[in-house]
């Protein structure tokens, strides 16, 4: 049995500890592990020991945090393979998909190696007489990054690289569900030469969670997960005086034109659905076919479900894993019923697709698909976060814009179609903030930034990528005077200064 506990001051936790959780292994439904649970006074101990690191973290040079971020970057190369294991262990997804999500979170580190370039500041001279402005951007301190089960790597390496490239220290709460590859992150921080106390880990729930949000010494919040604890984070972080950046759930559309490719667009259809058992908050949850192409879409994606491989994360044969826990399991089947009540059609039922050598008591749902969906019905509105694509019929490419327009959620969409005109209207009328033409799951590159519409994101800047560098970072600006000759003798002048 796992015992998986808090990483403070460059070291794991011997503290005492009053609450644990179970962890469990999705395949098996065994509990595996327990994770201990972080009372105030023990985030108040990480976050002390994260504001004493920063007082010399912030100085460090450019080429020393630029040094630690390359050895931290060689340090997850290493332990790639272990770090995918102990996710597929934990979440549930197959092996190759585990390594997919510390591949993107390796590119972040990749970006935050840049930081000398990032941290830039500008300089004018003369802006005035014998006087020269310039603005530099500083760190703001001890950062808080609270994240989902869905990526247990990937996440947190979305905000602590850029973090602590920028000069901050950071306490992560993961997800109590899988919480053991941040321990994993934390070791190759600590393999990488990073300072005790600039990167903490403190295991938890909404204790935790309060205890950051309430701390006087954190500056700065960083949250990913539902839209209403995103809500909730973002309105207490801001009242409490902190910066906070919180992005929430999604509900992304994938409209295909009858133009489009319809074998490409099934592909695609099933690929980003049905990928991490659909935990993705970038995951094809609604098809909206427009028609006529509605029946022979919804027959080509059967045919490619009926293949799907659903087994073990840790078995080769594997295409699709189980889902988090049991009653996530539950609740999202339950939306088969709930849709075909509210007159849906059960196009494909998960409930009895084969699993192969898993067991009986792993949290297993198939891949299934709901027809004729209509915006009013629950498996519409609601953000499932699992294997149910949900099939919406439009007929026009108007009307799936308008619907995907209508809907609270904003964080990805994607247009299949062979018409450049219509991809141009697309991108440029959709509400969403991450567009894909012909691409499923438009995850932005590490030189960009990611980040939702409307019930998506909570905040002005959007997760890494050069809105990272914003976040992370303060500006200031300093206007100097330097005449070449003495100083003339100061005289009185109450007037607003003027540039001359
Ligand atoms: P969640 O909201 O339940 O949990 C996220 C974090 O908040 C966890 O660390 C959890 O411990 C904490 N938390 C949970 N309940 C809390 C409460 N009442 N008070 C304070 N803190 C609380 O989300 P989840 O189930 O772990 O993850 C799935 C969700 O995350 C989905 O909605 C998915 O769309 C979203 N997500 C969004 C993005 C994005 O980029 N927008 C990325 C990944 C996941």
């Amino acid at each position: 049995m796992k015992h998986i506990s808090h990483w403070v001051d460059g070291k794991p936790w011997t503290g005492p500890v009053a609450r644990h959780g179970e962890v469990f292994d999705p395949a098996s439904g065994a509990v595996t592990g327990h994770v201990d649970f972080a009372s105030e006074e023990d985030v108040d101990t990480a976050v002390a020991a994260a504001n004493a690191a920063w007082r010399t973290w912030r100085t460090a040079t450019l080429t020393r945090r630029a040094g630690v971020l390359f050895d931290f970057r060689a340090a997850l190369l290493r332990r790639r393979r272990e770090l995918a294991t102990a996710i597929t262990s934990e979440h549930g997804k197959v092996l190759n998909d585990a390594d997919g999500e510390v591949a993107r979170g390796l590119e972040v580190v990749e970006f935050a190696c840049g930081i000398p370039a990032l941290q830039k500041g500008e300089f004018s001279e003369s802006v005035s007489t014998q006087i020269d402005v310039t603005s530099i951007r500083q760190p703001v301190g001890v950062c808080a990054v609270i994240t989902p089960f869905n990526f247990p790597a990937m996440v947190p390496l979305w905000f602590t690289p850029i973090a602590i490239a920028c000069g901050n220290t950071v306490v992560l709460k993961p997800s109590e569900k899988d919480p053991s590859a941040s321990v994993l992150l934390a070791e190759c921080w600590a393999e990488a030469g990073l300072p005790p106390g600039v990167f903490n880990v403190i295991h938890g729930d909404k204790v935790a969670v309060d205890a950051l949000l309430q701390h006087r010494d954190v500056k700065a919040v960083s949250f990913v997960g539902s839209t209403p604890i995103a809500r909730y984070v973002y309105e207490n972080g801001t009242k409490a005086g902190k910066r906070v950046q919180a992005l929430g759930g999604a509900k992304n559309h994938m409209v295909v034109l009858p133009d489009a490719d319809l074998d490409l667009a099934a592909d695609a259809a099933v690929s980003a659905g049905f990928g991490s058992a659909g935990e993705r908050c970038m995951a094809v949850s609604t098809l909206v076919a427009v028609e006529p192409i509605g029946d022979e879409l919804v027959s080509r994606i059967r045919e490619r479900v009926a293949t799907l491989r659903v087994g073990s994360g840790t078995d080769e044969r594997s295409e699709m894993g189980p889902l988090i826990t049991g009653p996530h399991r539950d609740k999202v089947a339950s939306y088969l019923d709930s849709g075909v009540r509210e007159g849906a059609t059960l196009a494909v039922d998960g409930r009895v697709h084969p699993v192969i050598g898993g067991s009986p008591e792993g949290f297993w749902l198939g891949p299934s698909v709901l027809d004729h969906v209509t915006p009013q019905m629950s498996c519409y509105t609601d953000e499932i976060f699992g294997p149910v694509l949900g099939v919406v019929r439009a007929s026009s490419f108007e009307e799936a814009i308008d619907l995907i327009n209508a809907n609270p959620y904003g964080n990805g969409t994607a247009l299949f179609t062979t018409e450049g005109s219509h991809a141009r209207r697309f991108q440029s009328e959709v509400e969403v903030g991450m567009v894909g033409i012909n691409v499923p799951i438009p995850v932005p590159a590490a030189a960009f930034s990611f980040g939702g519409w409307k019930s998506s994101l909570f905040g002005d800047t959007h997760a890494y990528g050069p809105d990272g560098v914003r976040f992370f970072t303060r500006s200031k600006v300093v206007t100097s005077k330097w005449p070449r000759t003495a100083m003339p003798r100061a005289q009185l002048n109450l007037n607003f200064p003027g540039h001359q």
